[in-house]
């Protein structure tokens, strides 16, 4: 029964697309993988199919690389955060495996570790931060020959502190007591947070927890208005979920991989023949149809233009697309809610008002997106 309303949600969300709109939303590609971390133990802590984390460590066991650039949760006086590591090791790689859905400073941060880092390199970041990256590989031949391979996560935006601070301070209140651990998502299709406090207690919850509030893009980072990159443009690779209904039955969650470019291809086939990784070959329109609402809204920046100096914000249009009526609400509805969660006199509410009321704000968010 589950499996049939799948697939008739599934039916009624599919779209077409076009082969300019693919080009404009994905950039170029080469090849396209439904994928899985063939052990185990490597998916427990995944995101998604822990192809990032597999692909990483096959890497290193064979010599291709000497370090990955990857992102660590740390409990700081009882804050959430996230910071760059080099990884040199398997041990390494898993500790920093799961996707961080809070501020990160990439350039400040990450830049000078690789800079420093004395051998080959993978860089793991989100759109922005590998376009960032590849933009200082132009000027820097030293960094761009340590550069091995640049790895994007998909992104619909990412998120200020602030919000994983009111959500921890929510769970150290249920727990009674200090946060010891962090984990924003993990397990099968949306997955759960968990969290984990010094008394011995682990508090795990849907990820909507959290979600629901990013989701309507409270507290959403500011650079995140005029972007327009969702998958990855400059990266040899782009990693995703692909929420299509017809795979939510599948027993194991899989990553949606783009591989772009020559030395993307290379390095994945190394790795997938050497058993790493489990893959099946995907269509353009599966990816798309798993990011239907999101990748068309990310993408158009001339609604979120249009509607910025309401709210005193400045957006360049860089894009230049159609903005449609439900394009333009679904633009207002996003920065009138940036807006308010900036609010020092009203941001309280956010969390004041009932999950249902916000769930079905978010149905309406959602409903509006689809039209596109
Ligand atoms: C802020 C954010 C927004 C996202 N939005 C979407 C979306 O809208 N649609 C979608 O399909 N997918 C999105 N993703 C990507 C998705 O959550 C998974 O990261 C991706 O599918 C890879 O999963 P995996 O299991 O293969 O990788 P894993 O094995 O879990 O490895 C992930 C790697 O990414 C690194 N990493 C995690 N977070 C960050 C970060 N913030 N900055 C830099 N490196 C990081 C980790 O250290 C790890 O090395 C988002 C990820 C993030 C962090």
């Amino acid at each position: 029964m589950r499996k049939m309303l799948n697939q008739v949600a599934d039916k009624l969300l599919r779209k077409s697309w076009t082969e300019s709109r693919i080009n404009r939303l994905v950039g170029e590609y080469r090849e396209l993988y439904h994928a899985y971390a063939s052990e185990d133990s490597l998916r427990v802590n995944a995101a998604s199919g822990g192809v990032g984390s597999a692909l990483l460590i096959s890497l290193l066991e064979q010599g291709e690389i000497d370090g990955a650039l990857v992102c660590n949760t740390d409990i700081e006086n009882e804050k959430v955060r996230a910071h760059f590591t080099i990884a040199t090791t398997k041990q390494e790689i898993l500790a920093a495996q799961g996707s961080k859905y809070v501020e990160t400073a990439f350039i400040r941060e990450a830049l000078p570790l690789i800079r420093q880092f004395n051998g080959r390199i993978a860089v793991v970041g989100l759109p922005c931060d590998i376009s960032n990256l590849s933009r200082w590989e132009v000027k820097d031949h030293d960094l761009a020959d340590k550069v091995k391979l640049k790895i994007a996560l998909v992104c619909g935006h990412n998120s200020r502190t602030e919000l994983i601070d009111e959500i921890s301070q929510q769970l150290r209140k249920e727990a009674a007591s200090p946060l010891r651990s962090y984990q924003f998502r993990k397990g099968h299709w949306r997955g759960e947070l968990e969290a984990g406090f010094q008394n011995g207690t682990t508090i795990r919850k849907p990820f909507s927890y959290f979600s629901l509030y990013q989701n309507l893009f409270f507290y959403s980072e500011k650079k995140c208005l005029v972007c327009h990159d969702h998958f990855g443009y400059q990266a040899d690779i782009s990693l995703g979920d692909v929420w299509a209904y017809r795979f939510k039955q599948d027993p194991i969650k899989k990553t949606g991989v783009i591989i772009r470019t020559r030395q993307g291809s290379d390095l994945w086939q190394s790795s997938y023949r050497g058993g790493t990784i489990t893959a099946t070959s995907l269509d353009i329109c599966d990816i798309l149809d798993g990011q239907a609402r999101a990748a068309p809204f990310h993408y158009n920046v001339s609604a979120r233009s249009r509607v910025a100096p309401l709210f005193g914000y400045k957006v360049p249009d860089k894009v230049k697309t159609r903005v449609s009526w439900h394009a333009w609400l679904t633009a207002l509805i996003t920065l009138f809610n940036m807006r308010w969660s900036e609010s020092v006199q009203w941001n309280r509410l956010i969390f004041r008002l009932p999950r249902p009321l916000l769930k079905a704000y978010l149905y309406l968010k959602k409903g509006l997106e689809s039209l596109s």
